[in-house]
């Protein structure tokens, strides 16, 4: 039984992001004022997934706020490889965009990694080409997978000290949790990666000052996961049913976790925003880049 009973503190993504949006947004009027072009994102999306139809128009209405160019390109479930690439190709080569993101699950028939490999490094404002990866891992300065990033974002946003934070994060993917726990490892923390291998999970989680979890599984991390006074950050999304309504939940069981932790992420109105917010930022630093604003 938990000793506990202060609330914890709510680390509110819609607020963090409303900020990172906010700067973008001053920075987007002075280009303006400037007569300037603005910056472009293109979004490709291959197939109808309905939680991908869903993304993909959040990030149109984010850029139309924004007041950014932007260009969505929704393409059949069955379109060939090299049809993706050759659009690709285009929007490698097109002037107006400075960012493209493929939206991820792709179908079946189309390997990510190869999509992925033909954006141009410098356009790649997801952060997953292998050169940003790489540039990430050897600790220099890259576009960075945009879920990571808006973790580290939002903790500093809260000024929590990361500075040897024994982390413990659930979930090996290469769009969250690798990436993640590489920009962990630059904030001085001492990352562990746990998955769904990981003997005796729970002793592993328990241990940590710094919990994040991406899997994508409704209430995997229990109260009793969870060590008295952890910080606890929660990525996953799961779409449930519940009194015949569309809920999203995230990995952590959050009215019993947050009984124990010092502080959490809620589900919506977590990492959610901030991965969107972070998206607009990449797109941002992708523009200066390419046209040399410092
Ligand atoms: P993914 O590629 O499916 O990876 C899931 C990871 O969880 C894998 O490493 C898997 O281990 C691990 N896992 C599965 N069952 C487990 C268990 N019982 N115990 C421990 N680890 C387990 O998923 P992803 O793309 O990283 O996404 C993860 C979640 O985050 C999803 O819910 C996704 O919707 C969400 N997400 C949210 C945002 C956002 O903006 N908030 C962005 C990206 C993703 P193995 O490697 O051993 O299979």
């Amino acid at each position: 039984m938990s000793q506990k009973t202060t609330t914890p503190l709510i680390l509110d993504g819609n607020a963090y992001a409303k900020e990172v949006l906010h700067h973008i947004k001053s920075e987007i009027e002075l280009l303006k004022i400037q007569n300037k072009q603005v910056p472009g994102l293109a979004v490709v999306l291959v197939g109808d997934n309905p939680s991908s139809l869903a993304y993909v128009k959040n990030k149109e209405k984010k850029c139309k706020e924004l007041e950014f160019y932007s260009e969505v390109h929704k393409l059949q479930t069955d379109t060939k490889e090299r049809d993706i690439i050759n659009l690709i190709d285009l929007l490698n080569k097109s002037n107006k965009i400075d960012g493209i993101i493929v939206q991820l699950p792709l179908p079946k028939h189309i390997r990510p990694e190869t999509i992925v490999e033909a954006i141009d490094p410098t356009k790649d404002v997801d952060g997953l080409h292998p050169y940003n990866l790489g540039k990430m891992v050897s600790g220099q300065k890259s576009l960075q997978p945009c879920t990571p990033k808006g973790v580290v974002g939002i903790l500093k946003y809260y000024s929590i000290n990361l500075n040897g934070l024994f982390t413990v994060i659930v979930g090996r993917s290469t769009l969250v949790g690798k990436p993640l726990a590489m920009l962990l490892l630059g904030e001085n923390c001492t990352v562990t990666t746990t998955h769904s291998k990981t003997k005796n999970i729970k002793e592993v989680t328990k241990a940590a000052d710094l919990l994040v979890c991406a899997v994508g599984k409704e209430h995997l991390i229990k109260e009793d996961w969870v060590k008295e006074s952890a910080i606890v950050v929660d990525v996953g999304i799961n779409v449930v049913e519940k009194d015949g309504k569309r809920k999203l939940v995230g990995d952590v069981d959050f009215e019993n976790v947050s009984k124990v932790c010092k502080a959490i992420t809620p589900v919506p109105g977590g990492i959610g925003p901030v991965t969107v917010a972070m998206l607009m930022a990449n797109t941002l630093e992708a523009y200066k880049k390419r046209n040399e604003i410092p």
